[in-house]
């Protein structure tokens, strides 16, 4: 691909910029080691050390000698390293200094510093993963829950790598035999080969219909549900905020309305993350500053994903909160009856004309009573159920979703070509269509745009 690029040899940071225990700059490329040895003062020249081994040393100035850094340097050698190529690592004291003089020095050398997902890049460009596998490390690095991670993980892997790859391969198949019964149009196989295709699109359609079943999941796992949380003011909606995000970003007071704006927050259920948006309450109000609230807020809830409804269950139900009941039907709501330890005087009748048993949850915020309740209930709202641990492999990437409904449809036209007796070498080039839009999902048909879009994402050093 590109020769020139990866001739080069990179040098970045690849730990988080800032005061840290340790700092690793990552160097990758042909010259990696041959170009850090000059700067190294150890026991032992790297050059002539084994792969996969670590030295103590010093970084000096090649000009005088002088010590820049006290380091640990790891040598790993084509191919055996993240990029397959030379990398050497260099662990420095923690610090924006130590840092900058250590990349200094590299810079004056015949390296350059890498772009953002440049390793990671070099990994695709070289062919140790494949681009659904790259996409899963940036899945990985902005996880938002143990169950997102892991499901990442299990990409980086080549889970989906792999149940593309068979899709593929029997696609690859079918047009085999298709190319067969063109050359060889004597033989007399049409009618067959239509019987045949169709068997096959609709294989291939099964296998990526089981893979679209999982995108959904995979991408509340991914991005969160954007959950509102809303109610009349003082009915505890910033109380639980806290309750779940457990610290106090959220203002918390007696005072109708003081929630100001809307406060977004990742928390997590089960596994699950929740992007809660925390708002201001449906209060009419003269106050203009919270008009603004007021206003977001309403932005906020037809954006969201869950509704939590937040309602005191010590006070009789109030008009606007019947008001608000009749606009979100239809939604998916929970309606927490907070403050179950003060007497109730909230008619429970009036609810459930509007929501499921299910779906009403008691609870008391301050005595932290019916959070697990909560939980369950937005586990069986978008899971059907507790999350099964088995299987991780979900399509959760935007990219790859819609790559998927378009090979399903090209194999969808294929089928009906094939139904409707259609030249075979005309369904050919569905068939073909479908393979190349599975495989740009891993990356082997590409264009260079996409991957400089989708390696921009990361951060330096990675
Ligand atoms: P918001 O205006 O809806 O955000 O309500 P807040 O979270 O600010 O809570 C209003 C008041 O209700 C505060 O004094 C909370 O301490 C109190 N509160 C919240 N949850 C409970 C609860 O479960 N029981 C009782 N007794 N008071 C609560």
């Amino acid at each position: 691909m590109n020769d020139i690029m990866l001739s080069d040899t990179i040098a970045a940071v690849s730990t988080a910029l800032g005061e840290g225990g340790i700092a690793i700059i990552r160097v990758s490329g042909p010259k990696a080691i041959s170009e850090v040895a000059p700067l190294f003062r150890s026991r032992i020249s790297i050059n002539e050390v084994d792969s996969h081994t670590v030295h103590y040393g010093h970084i000096v100035s090649p000009a005088d000698g002088d010590h820049i850094e006290e380091v640990l340097v790891t040598v790993m050698r084509a191919p055996r390293s993240f990029t397959t190529e030379d990398v050497v690592e260099i662990s420095a004291h923690g610090g924006i200094i130590s840092v900058r003089r250590v990349m200094d020095l590299l810079l004056q050398q015949d390296i350059r510093l890498a772009e953002p997902g440049e390793f990671t890049k070099r990994a695709f460009l070289n062919g140790r993963i494949d681009l659904s596998q790259a996409e899963a490390v940036i899945d990985l690095i902005r996880s938002k829950s143990d169950r997102a991670f892991s499901v990442a993980l299990k990409q980086v892997s080549g889970s989906l790598s792999q149940r593309i790859h068979e899709l593929r391969q029997s696609l690859i198949e079918t047009l085999a035999h298709i190319e067969v019964n063109i050359d060889y149009p004597e033989h007399d196989v049409e009618s067959l080969t239509s019987e045949f295709i169709k068997t096959k699109s609709r294989e291939g359609m099964d296998g990526i219909n089981k893979l679209l079943k999982t995108a959904n999941e995979g991408k509340i796992l991914r991005e969160g549900i954007t959950t509102a949380i809303i109610g009349r003011p003082n009915v505890g909606k910033s109380s639980l905020l806290n309750a779940l995000a457990r610290d106090n970003k959220a203002i918390v007071t007696d005072i109708p309305g003081t929630t100001r704006d809307v406060i977004e927050e990742y928390v997590t259920i089960n596994n699950i993350p929740l992007k809660l948006l925390d708002t201001a309450g449906i209060r009419e109000t003269m106050d203009v500053v919270e008009k603004i609230g007021v206003e977001r807020s309403k932005i906020a809830f037809n954006e969201a994903d869950l509704i939590l409804l937040v309602l005191n269950s010590n006070e009789p139900l109030h008009e606007d909160e019947l008001a608000l009941m009749e606009q979100i039907s239809g939604r998916q709501v929970l309606v927490i009856m907070n403050k179950m330890d003060l007497p109730s005087r909230l008619d429970q009748n009036v609810l459930l004309r509007y929501f499921d048993p299910a779906n009403i949850v008691p609870m008391s915020v301050i005595e932290e009573e019916g959070l697990d309740k909560l939980e369950d209930a937005i586990s069986a709202l978008f899971f059907g159920g507790k999350l099964e641990s088995g299987d991780l492999t979900y399509v959760s990437n935007v990219r790859h979703i819609a790559l998927l409904k378009k090979a399903y449809q090209s194999l969808q036209d294929a089928y009906d070509a094939a139904e409707l007796l259609v030249p075979i070498d005309m369904i050919q080039i569905d068939v073909r269509l479908a393979w190349e839009q599975l495989g740009e999902i891993v990356g082997d048909t590409a264009a260079d745009s996409l991957l400089d879009q989708i390696f921009s994402q990361f951060c330096l050093g990675k």
